[in-house]
């Protein structure tokens, strides 16, 4: 994602939206799978020998919930954006490095398909409590069981 300075009117900003193919966020380390181009709407301009970029980054991003181990889909939107840097000299500024680090901090650590409450996880009811140690734990297939035998003596 490289701006031209040269495009960059005096004491302006130029405004720059495109879509760019997902590869260099490399979020396969990460079990993140982007299915949609990195769409990016910025607004550059210069301030003081550097360089500043507001906008939105955009993208939608299969991952793996961590509870039922379904995949699902969400956009990851990065609003606002907002990077500052210094010139070195180079007639262009290349601002991958910052729009990868900021989409890979906004990537959930332990990615859940209810997140938001868009949906229900199926997990969530099948999963038993880690830290049931009530001697009733048993209570429900007890009473079953005593259901059971006595239908069998009728
Ligand atoms: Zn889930």
């Amino acid at each position: 994602m490289k701006i031209h300075l040269r495009q960059i009117p005096q004491g302006g900003t130029l405004h720059v939206e495109d879509a760019e193919d997902p590869r260099f966020l490399e979020l396969e380390e990460v079990e993140a799978r982007p299915v949609s181009p990195v769409h990016y709407a910025l607004d550059v301009g210069l301030s003081g020998g550097g360089i500043f970029a507001t906008g939105q980054l955009r993208l939608r991003v299969r991952f793996r919930c961590v509870a039922c181990l379904n995949e699902f889909e969400t956009d990851l939107i990065i609003d606002p954006f907002a990077v500052q840097k210094e010139l070195d000299g180079r007639e262009s500024v290349d601002l991958t490095p910052e729009i990868r680090e900021d989409i890979h901090l906004a990537l959930p650590a332990h990615p859940r398909c209810d997140a938001g409450g868009r949906k229900t996880c199926p997990a969530r009811f099948s999963q038993a409590p880690a830290d049931d140690t009530s001697p009733s734990g048993n209570a429900p297939w007890s009473a079953l069981d005593k259901l059971k035998t006595e239908k069998s003596e009728n």
